[in-house]
């Protein structure tokens, strides 16, 4: 089965294009990662996902998706931060790497399927810059760094739409970071200074001894594992935040085009920011919270997805308490719901109302994420179902269906992954419901249903969901 249509906004071309992968279904996908000089904040994670929603859905729809995401655990910020520690490179930014790993994982987000650390893939880097020193689109500054000439490199721009803009040759930047209105030659590999040789940030090369700028360690990452691993130099989807267009992503484009002379990647996605008060959540406004503060408070994950998830990934969100209880309301409601439907599935027959709603729930979420991952449609069609469904269930004489509507309404709010989270187990509620699944199994066997059915009912009053399966009964805490 080939893969169904998913139509994607790119920023390339500033048009909503159906994606065409260069070898379907494989989809080569890479997602700039936190810089790990500290924790990241739940604005970082807005992008993560983001990403980890079109990673499901194009993974729905039946591609074969290939996620790489970087670790920048060398760069300005990194080395300032050991720096500030007195710590080497490496020993400061290992924690935030394992941090990341877990906030990751409370905010099930998948796991992409690598993760290259910059300071592992120098080979590629110093290969990549010989490369274009090589070409002449590289120069070594009187400083002792090389840095990228972007007037050699005539579409430079095209991505951020820096047309009118004049591009003064010669002119010079040597920081990771720096705005729009300044198009300069850029640091592809930095002199080493008492500062990096401080920290263990400085590897030896061709063209002296130093660390490689931001911008290169993307360039060289991708490239590499996909060269190694599918012989290409394109990537199908390149993403990252809105921040991330200029220069980060310019510069890729130019640091790898002027190497391999392919396109570097087809499509270009981008989210916009969690804001606070319509400031853009960030370490240096100080307005941030991280995953861990929200984890710390017990908040159900769920609540911060479907929060993000009921805003385009393409408009920005303003992070209130308010909104994050909305959404914690939200998850509530779709977890009792579940708990219905499960409740009734096995007393159900086949078909019925409720399976036409299911029908339609999957058409209207695929519909509206295969139009350029519109989440605030999918989340309002799910509730439309939950309200729909609910109307059904509340019928004396129902209904039919509920089998498939809960199969439908699992696989649709499983892209999403907004159902709550099972709680945490007693082991004194455990065995009690041990004890209970066995009275109610020789009430089953002896065909005293009645006995059965309050059971379930006494389990289903302390939040206990049994399913019955060919293997006996199976139970959940929802
Ligand atoms: P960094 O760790 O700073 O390299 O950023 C990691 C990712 O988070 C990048 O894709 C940024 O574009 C993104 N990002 C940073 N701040 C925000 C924010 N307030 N909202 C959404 N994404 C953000
Ligand atoms: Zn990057």
């Amino acid at each position: 089965m080939s893969p169904a249509p998913v139509s994607l906004y790119n920023t390339l071309t500033r048009r909503i294009e159906p994606l065409q992968p260069l070898a379907p279904p494989r989809v080569t996908l890479y997602t700039c990662g936190p810089t790990v000089w500290n924790y990241a904040h739940i604005g970082n994670f807005r992008t993560f996902l983001f990403e980890d929603l079109l990673r499901r859905w194009l993974e729905h729809a039946g591609y074969d998706v290939f996620q790489i995401m970087n670790l920048t655990d060398v760069d300005d910020r990194t080395i300032k931060a050991a720096r500030q520690a007195g710590k080497p490179l490496a020993e400061h930014t290992a924690p935030f790497t394992q941090a990341f790993f877990e906030d990751r994982d409370y905010l099930r987000i998948k796991p992409a399927h690598v993760y290259p650390r910059a300071t592992e893939y120098m080979p590629a880097m110093i290969a990549l810059v010989a490369r274009l020193l090589e070409r002449g689109v590289a120069y070594r500054g009187e400083d002792g760094s090389v840095y990228f000439a972007i007037a050699k490199f005539p579409t430079y721009g095209r991505l951020s739409r820096l047309d009118g803009r004049e591009i003064k040759v010669g002119a010079r930047v040597a920081s990771d970071e720096y705005a729009k209105d300044d198009p300069s030659d850029f640091a592809l590999w930095k002199k080493a200074d008492a500062e990096d040789e401080a920290v263990g940030a400085a590897w030896d090369a061709p063209f002296g001894r130093g660390r490689p700028g931001w911008h290169l360690e993307c360039s060289a990452m991708s490239l590499e594992e996909i060269g190694r691993r599918f012989g290409v130099q394109t990537l199908d989807i390149h993403a990252g935040g809105v921040d991330l267009i200029f220069p980060h992503h310019e510069n890729e484009i130019a640091q790898s085009e002027g190497t391999t002379g392919q396109p570097f990647a087809r499509h270009w996605l981008h989210g916009e920011f969690l804001n606070v008060r319509g400031t853009k959540m960030s370490k240096r406004h100080g307005n941030f919270l991280t995953a861990r503060d929200l984890r710390e408070q017990g908040v159900d994950a769920a609540a911060v997805r479907l929060l993000f998830f009921q805003t385009h990934y393409r408009q920005p969100v303003d992070f209130t308490d308010q909104a994050l209880d909305a959404a914690k309301e939200g998850v509530r409601r779709l977890g009792e719901f579940r708990g219905r439907l499960v409740e009734r599935a096995p007393k159900d027959n086949e078909s019925g109302p409720l399976s036409s709603l299911a029908t339609r729930l999957e058409a209207d979420v695929a519909a509206a994420l295969n139009d350029d991952l519109n989440a605030p449609r999918a989340v309002a069609a799910l509730f439309e179902f939950v309200r729909g469904a609910n109307r059904e269930l509340d019928r004396p004489d129902v209904s039919g269906g509920t089998a498939r509507a809960l199969a439908a309404f699992g696989r649709m709010a499983g892209v999403l992954d907004v159902l709550p989270t099972p709680k945490a187990l007693d082991p004194e509620l455990a065995s009690w419901v041990e004890e209970r699944l066995g009275a109610r199994d020789k009430a089953r066997k002896s065909k005293d249903f009645k006995a059965a059915d309050a059971i379930r009912a006494e389990l289903a009053a302390r939040g206990v969901e049994i399913e019955d399966t060919p293997q006996g009964a199976k139970w959940r805490m929802v």
